[in-house]
Formats: C-alpha cells, sequence, structure tokens
C-alpha cells in the first residue's frame, strides 16, 4: 500500500475475539494498528502471530480511562461480551461501555476522525418483534443481571448519536448479532464454544431451558467483512444497522449439529434458563443489504466446521501443557 493511503487505526478491544480478527484483516489490507487492550478477557494468544509486524503495536490500557494518541480511525471493540464475563463485574462492565465511549468518542472529536462503534443485539433485549429492525426501541430490564452490558450499551449508542448530533463526530454503530469462530474463548460460556468444548471432551452437552430459545449465527469472517464495509461506507451511512446472519437455529439444533460434525458421544443434560434469556433473535439485515450491499456467505456447517478444527487444536496444546506440568 502506498504510504499516503496508509492509515493509523486504533482498535480497542483489539486483543479479543473480533478484535484480532479485525486488526488482522485491517493489516492485510495494509494499514497501521494500535490495539489497545486491558487483556481482562482477550489474550496475547489472539495476537502473538501478530506482535512481529511492523505495522503492528500493543499498549495496555483500560478504556474506562482517557486515552491521548494520534490516529486516523477508531474501532470501538473493547468490552466484554459473554454473559459470564460482564456478569464477572457488572459495574466494570458498564464503566467500560459508558466511560469508555466518551473517552473515545472525546478522542474521535479533537481527531475529527471516524468512529466504529461495536453494539450488540442485546438493546433489543427479549424482544416483542420478530425479526428485529433497527427501528425497534428494545425491551430490556434495567435492573436485571444482563443490564450491565444491555443499558451500557444502549448509554453508548446515546452517546455515539449525541456526539453526532452536538460535536459532528462521523460515527458508526453497527449492531452485532451473535458471532462465532476461532478465537471465541474456550471459557467464556457462550453456547458455540460451550458445545463445542463439551463435544470435544465427550461431556454433557449443557442446555439451558428446554432448547426452544433461538439465536441467530454470525460466522466472524463474516461479520469482519460488514464492519470494515461500514466504516469505509460514506459518512451519511452511520447506523445504527443490524449486522449479522439472518439465518435462526433453535439452541436444541445447533446442539445436535455439533454432535454431528465432531462425531460425539455426548450426552444432552437440561439445566435452568439464566434469568432474562432473551427467547428468540434473529436480525433483519435489510439496511445492510441495501447500504452496504453485504449479506453473509458463510453457512453454519462451514463455520462450525472451522469452529471445530480450532478447538480441536486449543484442546489439543492444553493436554500436553497439561502432561508437560
Ligand atoms: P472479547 O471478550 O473476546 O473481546 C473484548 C476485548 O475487550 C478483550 O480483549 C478485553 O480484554 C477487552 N476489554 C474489556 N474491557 C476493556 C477495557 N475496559 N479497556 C480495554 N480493553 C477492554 O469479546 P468479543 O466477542 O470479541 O466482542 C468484542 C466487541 O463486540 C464487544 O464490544 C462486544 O460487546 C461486541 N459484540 C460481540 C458479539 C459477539 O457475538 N461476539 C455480539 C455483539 C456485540
Ligand atoms: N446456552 C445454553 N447452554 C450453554 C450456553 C448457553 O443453552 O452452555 C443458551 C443461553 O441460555 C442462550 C443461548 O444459548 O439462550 C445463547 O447464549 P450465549 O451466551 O451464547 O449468547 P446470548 O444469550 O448473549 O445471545
Amino acid at each position: 500500500m502506498k504510504e499516503h493511503k496508509r492509515k493509523r487505526i486504533l482498535v480497542t478491544g483489539g486483543a479479543g475475539f473480533l478484535g484480532s480478527h479485525l486488526s488482522e484483516r485491517l493489516l492485510k489490507e495494509g494499514h497501521q494498528i494500535l490495539c489497545v487492550d486491558n487483556f481482562y478477557t482477550g489474550s496475547k494468544d489472539n495476537i502473538r502471530h501478530l506482535l512481529s509486524h511492523p505495522h503492528f503495536e500493543t499498549m495496555r490500557h483500560d478504556i474506562c480511562f482517557p486515552l491521548s494518541v494520534e490516529v486516523d480511525e477508531i474501532y470501538n471493540f473493547a468490552c466484554p461480551a459473554s454473559p459470564l464475563h460482564y456478569q464477572k463485574d457488572p459495574i466494570q462492565t458498564l464503566k467500560t461501555s459508558v466511560f469508555g465511549a466518551w473517552h473515545l468518542l472525546g478522542l474521535a472529536k479533537r481527531l475529527q476522525c471516524k468512529i466504529f462503534q461495536a453494539s450488540t443485539s442485546e438493546v433489543y433485549g427479549d424482544p416483542q418483534t420478530h425479526p428485529q429492525k433497527e427501528e425497534y426501541w428494545g425491551n430490556v430490564n434495567p435492573i436485571g443481571f444482563r443490564s450491565c452490558y444491555d443499558e451500557g450499551k444502549r448509554c453508548a449508542e446515546t452517546l455515539f448519536f449525541d456526539y453526532k448530533r452536538k460535536n459532528l463526530v462521523p460515527i458508526k454503530v453497527a449492531r452485532i448479532f451473535n458471532t462465532y469462530g476461532p478465537r471465541m474463548h474456550p471459557n467464556d460460556g457462550r453456547v458455540v464454544s460451550n458445545f463445542i468444548v463439551q463435544a470435544l471432551k465427550n461431556q454433557p452437552i449443557t442446555i439451558y431451558g428446554d432448547g426452544s430459545q433461538t439465536r441467530s449465527f454470525c460466522y466472524v469472517d463474516d461479520l469482519i467483512d460488514v464492519v470494515i464495509r461500514f466504516m469505509n461506507a460514506p459518512e451519511a451511512i452511520f447506523g445504527p444497522i443490524n449486522i449479522g446472519n439472518p439465518a435462526e437455529y433453535r439452541v436444541i439444533d445447533l446442539a445436535n449439529e455439533i454432535l454431528r460434525l465432531t462425531g460425539s458421544s455426548s450426552p444432552i443434560v437440561y439445566k435452568s434458563l439464566p434469568s432474562d434469556d432473551p427467547k428468540q433473535r434473529r436480525p433483519d439485515i435489510s439496511k445492510a443489504k441495501e447500504l452496504l450491499g453485504w449479506q453473509p456467505k458463510t453457512s453454519l456447517e462451514t463455520g462450525l466446521k472451522a469452529t471445530v478444527a480450532y478447538f480441536d487444536q486449543v484442546l489439543s496444546k492444553n493436554a500436553l501443557a497439561a502432561e508437560l506440568i
């Protein structure tokens, strides 16, 4: 890439699942990456292969505190995303969403640069309309166990839109639906990682509730495509835009598909449903299709096979390390 076209891009949460894939893709496009992370749920392992790249730099920093750097674009992906992790320290989760957004928007205002917010389908809560369109305002419990995340992300969206209206900051707000793929944390408690790890270990597959609740799963490569496409779209396209895969599955069907793909002998066990667990979720992605010319390409089977291969490798490495201790 020609030097004058190379951008210096800040990726917060760059050592996490999505942030590491995003950083990798932007580096491949020839840009320079400043990865800012406090390693709360992220890991050096996710970015080890990038550390020696001449255009990749990391900074340990908590976005709850102000950050002063010089960059051309900001992607804000810092925030624990799995219910297990974000509920562990709910106050920190809320601060990360709200103070983090506030500080980064302040930075974007000073630099007058574009800023992308990784918002979430959780802003819709337990939705009463189906599929979810961007116009839907949501059904969120403000005081429940998921509120630190849901309300934090909702407040962050408010800040983004107020900074746009009051300070003319060029914002991009995407509402991401359940995404999976290699580099998910094996112990993050999310349904895809849990089921694959349980299946590979021939341990019981834990279904919460009766498994009839639905989710729509997007493979990480598809998601990163649309994230970058959105950032590069004209300033008039600022969102919020739903991004995810509209193919909807019941949790029980996901379990059976993972059992089939792994050839596992794991039994299925049923556990109680966590409070405020949404019953159904599927994005309406008409806006992403129309405004960004995007739709996901990866089937659940293809994406799961790649994810199973990844976890298989991680578990073998861990088993070998345990033997050596
Ligand atoms: P992740 O937990 O793997 O990554 C989050 C990263 O942010 C980690 O590296 C973590 O260490 C870092 N981080 C957390 N708090 C921080 C802080 N205060 N300061 C600096 N760094 C901090 O999660 P992910 O799945 O990669 O999600 C990334 C973003 O995408 C999150 O904002 C999440 O809300 C959003 N999102 C993800 C999904 C999904 O399905 N994966 C769905 C909707 C939204
Ligand atoms: N789930 C499950 N077993 C697990 C983990 C999750 O049945 O071991 C269910 C969970 O209750 C929810 C769905 O799978 O209904 C998706 O959960 P996840 O934590 O992946 O994402 P979210 O609820 O945030 O969409």
